[in-house]
């Protein structure tokens, strides 16, 4: 069968890829390669907003400034520069594709966010990302020029050195696993973009979709591209727990409206903040999830408690409609009894290292949005930040590759499953996930020492085995294919943290808890085949 052939390959539907299709459609056929449905993925699962200096007295210096000190002495100023200077732009692309934000006196309603010193948030109600999904959706939905492939799955990167050319190496296309016939596809571009968003299945508890496995990023390593910057997981300090409920957020406005966080009546009811940082409840949003993991650790919890029943329940139904008809389809209602809730992965800030274009270290291939590693988020992501990054990169990948020189392509081999046969035993892949997000969360979670991360790299190495056996001698499946990419995320989260002797930003060590000098990014350089 021969290869599809485009221009352009996106792999991602978030607002990182569909952002770079919109702009590439009218002049290159763009393939949309998406492993679920248009919509899955983070993006659509916003609540705050996008972050753009819009108001009177707000400046681009201090939207900088703001993400520096968030960022721990790790963003790059370049970045930091180009994202918030662009912000404006990339928000009035989005009024003009049709988003409807949350207007007052016909103006942009802006919010402000922890961390930020302005108003500066534009927003749809607390449904930010689902009104920018589906406007983007619809507007892609009827452009010419790009061709979409739902339930299609990245298997890997097609480069010149793996079909053993000689010279430099280039990407030249990919392999997608079709879910609707089981086949593998090859799809052929002089220009790939990975926009897969990022890693948060890695750990136990996440916010994140399960869109969300690092397979960009696992894929780029197995290309030859450099990562940086994954040991800095930001954690939110309160997810739901409940058996049901997979990944709901409690936001924190919660704690901002009184919620007091407590140990369960079986570890004495109390409050425990207090004992931690002088601000209880109110402490920044790294604080409280080592606090709380502090508490669950200690103690052999599975969760603590948030209540805020002593608000009122008109109160509770205006602040608060989505958590308390959540709480209460899963049979518990907050107006009388507290919210069972952990810290859970959040947001990937390190990635698949790239320049201010977008290029990874392999001509050809991309990366953008919450897959990359931009230099913006430093050690921590300032709130918000993260859907103006999409964009503005989006549009910087899309105007390198209509500036770059046409490519020669040769033909592409078709996968070859002709040595493989089906899995005896599916049970294997489910029981390595299991294995593998729950010791990364006990280990390479919120608080890190020398002797977690070991036992955690040594775990990863014999489930690496298993899972290139698997690999090697089994038709892929979607579940193969995302578990082997979150083993070879974890990997590199692992040895990224290794690498950091200090506590910055969100990577905190209990054997080295002091800021080391000079400040430096976390750079891992894949072996040369
Ligand atoms: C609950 C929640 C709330 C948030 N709130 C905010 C906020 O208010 N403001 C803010 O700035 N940020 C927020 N964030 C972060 C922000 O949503 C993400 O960083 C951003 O949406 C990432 O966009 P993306 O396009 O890079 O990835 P995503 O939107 O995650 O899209 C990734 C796409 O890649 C596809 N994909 C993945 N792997 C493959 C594969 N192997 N093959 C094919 N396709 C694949 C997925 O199916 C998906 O379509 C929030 C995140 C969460 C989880």
């Amino acid at each position: 069968m021969a290869s599809h052939d485009f221009d352009v390959l996106i792999v991602g539907s978030g607002l990182a890829g569909l952002s770079a299709a919109l702009h590439l459609a009218p002049t290159h056929r763009v393939a949309v390669i998406t492993k679920r449905q248009l919509h899955d993925g983070a993006s659509a699962w916003a609540q705050g907003g996008i972050a753009a200096v819009l108001a009177d007295g707000d400046s681009f210096g201090a939207h900088v400034e703001d993400t520096l000190v968030a960022g721990a002495g790790l963003c790059d100023l370049a970045a930091t520069r180009f994202v918030v200077e662009n912000a404006p732009d990339a928000i009035a692309w989005l009024q003009q594709l049709g988003v409807p934000f949350s207007l007052e006196d016909g103006a942009l309603h802006l919010t402000r966010e922890g961390g930020h010193s302005a108003r500066r948030i534009v927003h749809s109600t607390d449904a930010t990302g689902a009104a920018v999904q589906r406007t983007l959706i619809d507007v892609v939905r009827a452009t010419p020029g790009i061709t979409l492939f739902e339930q299609h799955t990245l298997v890997d990167l097609i480069t010149a050195r793996k079909l053993g050319a000689k010279g430099s190496d280039r990407c030249l296309g990919l392999y997608a696993l079709d879910e609707a016939t089981d086949e593998v596809l090859t799809f052929r571009a002089p220009q790939t973009i990975l926009a897969t968003g990022g890693a948060g299945k890695v750990y136990l508890y996440t916010t994140n979709p399960d869109t969300a496995t690092g397979d960009g990023i696992a894929a780029a390593w197995r290309a030859g591209c450099r990562v940086a910057n994954l040991e800095f997981i930001q954690f939110h300090p309160t997810c739901l727990y409940h058996p049901h409920a997979k990944s709901f957020l409690i936001t924190e406005a919660v704690r901002g409206e009184g919620g007091l966080l407590k140990l369960p009546a079986s570890a004495g009811g109390t409050r425990f903040m207090p004992q931690h940082d002088e601000r209880a409840e109110l402490a920044p949003r790294d604080v409280v999830a080592r606090a709380i993991d502090y508490e669950m650790k200690k103690r052999g919890l599975d969760c603590v408690h948030l209540d805020i029943s002593h608000q009122s329940p008109e109160f509770l139904q205006e602040h608060f409609p989505n958590i308390l008809a959540r709480c209460a389809e899963l049979g518990i209602d907050i107006t009388k009894e507290p919210i069972p809730v952990v810290p859970a992965a959040h947001y990937t800030c390190g990635g698949v290292l790239t320049d201010l274009a977008g290029r990874t270290d392999l001509p050809g291939l991309f990366a953008i949005g919450e897959t990359a590693c931009t230099g913006l988020h430093g050690a921590n992501r300032l709130a918000s930040n993260s859907l103006v990054e999409c964009m503005v990169f989006a549009r910087a990948a899309a105007q390198a590759i209509a500036a770059a020189p046409a490519v020669e392509l040769p033909e592409l081999p078709q996968w070859d499953d002709s040595r493989v046969t089906d899995a005896d035993e599916c049970v294997v892949i489910s029981h390595n996930w299991d294995e593998l997000r729950r010791f990364m969360w006990d280990y390479v979670g919120i608080v890190r020492t020398n002797k977690r991360l070991e036992r955690a790299a040594h775990r990863i190495a014999l489930l690496q085995g298993e899972i290139h056996e698997f690999y090697s001698h089994f038709h892929v499946t979607r579940d193969l294919l995302e578990l082997r990419n979150l083993v070879q995320v974890a990997e590199l989260i692992v040895r990224s943290a290794q690498m950091r002797r200090e506590s910055r930003g969100l990577h905190f060590s209990r054997d080295y808890p002091e800021l080391a000098a000079p400040a430096a990014p976390t750079i891992l350089v894949p072996p040369v085949a």
